[in-house]
């Protein structure tokens, strides 16, 4: 009996866990983008909104009340760290809001939705769970996924072929002239050098450059001081053999690809379902056309990096898997007037266009849009110079000040943006929109003052509405 006993408990344990993975799909939703794009705010108020509800009436299982609960769990990656929700979530809608802390590293949110069918469905079939797995990841670290088909000698001289006529990269050029690559390496040279080319590409990044990598040298996470991030591209020399400064510095490259962006896209990128990468698209708009340009650049290369068979090293580790559903989105859409929501959708729409025809992109169903995760302003018409300005008010971070602005008109015709027959060096955010820098708002929910995002719930039915 008590061997019977013990197989039939066996039995029905096998039966609960085989049940949980056939009956409880699991959606992993990537976030990612460049710092500051917004990423934090996105999951917190993507999760806030989730557990809430009423805001989200483009998300067609909200809006027709078949999610009956949604709860945060424990993530399964017990060693990742958790995005810290609730800290995040206190910052925004606490008495003094602010923004939270920006994604520096992976994070991963477990939240759990418990949901009737829908149709035919609805009346034979009980709620069932669906769990949703955010995994928060810097964009700068994807772009990092150029450098495995590339070697030390390659990708040296490709980064300074490219910035040696860059301003920002002065400093970095006069550091590698001082030095000779095969001298025997010493260890405070190459940490001057990969001092010296981290704040070019600092000040390249703030620049509206995208060409950024590697991504480690960013935002290094954990690794910030190890040897796998202390190396700099140095032009070939002869004589640089073993011991040397040049040769130990593409050995320390080959480690970064080896042990820092492999792992990575393995962990985690390998297993992502569902992808939004988010783009401040305003700032490159306001920097101007190079940095629109640059931009576009960079949306092409993160496509293609979830272009099927676009590396050897990927294609191996995906086997054929691929992400699903891939979502562009420009952030902080409340800086405009929704007058100008149409005009900034068209030019992300434009831009998606064309870096799928550069990437060569097919597969998965790609969308673009412009959102704002959390509102900060509210609208207004202001009487300026004989004509009404359609206006976003808001609270200055800097001063704690109240003011109105108007940031400009887009083009109707994103071509004249981002086309080869672009307007020159057109500027076409004024001036008003570098001071533009909102706290975010208080909760308000007073009539006219529409809901505390814009378009959030799209990109959620999008993302997660056809598994919900
Ligand atoms: P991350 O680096 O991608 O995690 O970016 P964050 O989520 O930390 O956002 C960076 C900054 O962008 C924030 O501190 C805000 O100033 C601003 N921001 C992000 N989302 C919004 C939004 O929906 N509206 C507005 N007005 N500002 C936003």
């Amino acid at each position: 009996a008590g061997l019977a006993e013990g197989l039939t408990r066996g039995i029905e344990g096998l039966g609960d866990r085989v049940g949980q993975a056939f009956f409880e799909p699991v959606i992993r939703l990537g976030v990612t983008g460049l710092a500051r794009a917004g990423k934090t705010v996105f999951i917190t108020s993507l999760v806030a909104n989730l557990l809430d509800r009423a805001r989200m009436p483009g998300l067609m299982a909200a809006a027709e009340g078949r999610i009956v609960a949604a709860y945060l769990q424990p993530q399964p990656d017990v060693t990742l760290p958790r995005f810290d929700y609730e800290t995040h979530l206190a910052a925004l809608t606490g008495p003094a809001p602010h923004w939270p802390e920006s994604t520096r590293a992976v994070s991963e949110l477990r939240l759990s939705l418990r949901v009737r069918p829908a149709g035919l469905l609805a009346g034979v079939t009980g709620p069932r769970v669906v769990h949703l797995d955010i995994v928060d990841y810097p964009g700068e670290w994807l772009l990092d996924l150029a450098l495995l088909d590339k070697s030390y000698d390659v990708w040296s001289a490709e980064v300074l072929g490219r910035i040696a006529t860059r301003a920002e990269a002065a400093g970095y050029l006069a550091q590698v002239a001082q030095v000779d690559g095969a001298a025997r390496l010493a260890e405070p040279t190459a940490q001057t050098l990969a001092r010296g080319f981290t704040a070019y590409l600092e000040d390249a990044r703030a620049a509206g450059f995208y060409d950024c990598t590697p991504g480690r040298f960013l935002l290094p996470g954990d690794l910030a001081g190890s040897p796998v991030v202390t190396f700099a591209p140095l032009p070939q020399v002869p004589g640089a053999g073993r011991g040397s400064l040049r040769a130990e510095m593409a050995r320390r490259y080959e480690a970064y690809k080896h042990m820092v962006v492999r792992p990575f896209f393995r962990d985690h990128f390998a297993r992502i379902d569902r992808q939004v990468v988010l783009v401040d698209a305003l700032d490159a708009i306001h920097k101007g056309p190079q940095a629109l340009e640059d931009m576009r650049r960079a949306m092409a290369e993160i496509l293609g990096a979830f272009r099927p068979g676009r590396n050897a090293f990927l294609a191996r580790l995906l086997l054929g898997r691929r992400v699903e559903r891939i979502l562009f989105a420009a952030t902080k859409a409340d800086h405009l007037h929704h007058s100008q929501h149409g005009r900034l959708s068209a030019i992300m729409a434009a831009l998606l266009r064309e870096a799928r025809d550069r990437a060569e992109f097919s597969g998965a169903e790609v969308q673009a849009m412009a959102l704002a995760a959390l509102r900060a302003t509210t609208e207004e018409r202001v009487a300026h110079g004989g004509r009404d300005l359609d206006c976003v008010r808001g609270q200055l971070l800097d001063s704690g000040r109240q003011a109105a602005f108007h940031a400009g008109e887009l083009p109707e015709d994103p071509a004249q943006l981002i086309g080869p027959a672009r307007a020159g060096a057109e500027a076409w955010l004024d001036a008003d929109y570098s001071v533009m820098r909102f706290a975010p708002a208080p909760l308000s929910l007073r009539p006219g003052e529409g809901p505390p995002h814009i378009r959030l719930d799209r990109a959620a039915q999008f993302l997660i509405g056809d598994r919900l």
